[in-house]
């Protein structure tokens, strides 16, 4: 099988840290999985614990869509996780994944190696997809009141909202002059 990432290498038959059968291109390093393999391996060894490796991983992500070595049809890039930029690549009619050099790695370090087959389902990617909205929009506060008046508003927020006279609370604060008849 010829590599579809780097295109320079072919992908040899391995196995991913002696556990599981992959392909490793002997070029780029990267793997390509059967989500069938992995699954399979996973089933018989449930309690497994993927040690991560020394250092900081240093993972390659290729941000060009990449085909499938197996259909060579178009491969889907699935969010590892919501503090993480890093996709996989999913070939949907082949159930293959591609991991680039090193991702592998990282999925270990991240506490995701045992979770390969769950990224790519719709409830994982909603989780992702929702961590980084209330990201941005953190971020959107913090700039537009500061960091100081931020914190101050949000510890007021958190204290009108379990109140049991919240909505008098906020009837009180946001009329101009709660005084007058
Ligand atoms: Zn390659």
């Amino acid at each position: 099988m010829k590599c579809t990432s780097c295109k320079q290498g072919s992908l040899q038959p391995a196995y991913l840290d002696q556990l599981f059968p992959c392909h490793t291109c002997d070029h780029c390093g990267g793997n390509w999985i059967l989500l069938g393999d992995y699954l399979t391996w996973k089933e018989a060894n449930k309690d497994h614990v993927f040690a991560p490796e020394a250092g900081e991983p240093v993972a390659e992500d290729h941000k060009q869509a990449l085909l499938c070595p197996v259909s060579g049809n178009l491969m889907l890039k699935y969010r590892v996780s919501a503090d993480s930029d890093h996709r996989l690549d999913l070939s949907p009619s082949v159930h293959g994944m591609w991991l680039d050099k090193g991702e592998w790695a990282l999925l270990k370090q991240k506490g995701l190696a045992g979770s390969l087959n769950r990224i790519f389902t719709d409830p994982w990617q909603r989780k992702i997809r929702e961590a980084s909205a209330r990201e941005t929009f953190q971020h959107l506060y913090e700039h537009e009141f500061g960091a100081e008046d931020y914190a101050k508003i949000q510890s007021i927020r958190q204290w009108l909202w379990q109140h049991p006279h919240k909505l008098k609370l906020i009837a009180y604060l946001t009329d101009e002059d709660p005084y007058s008849a």
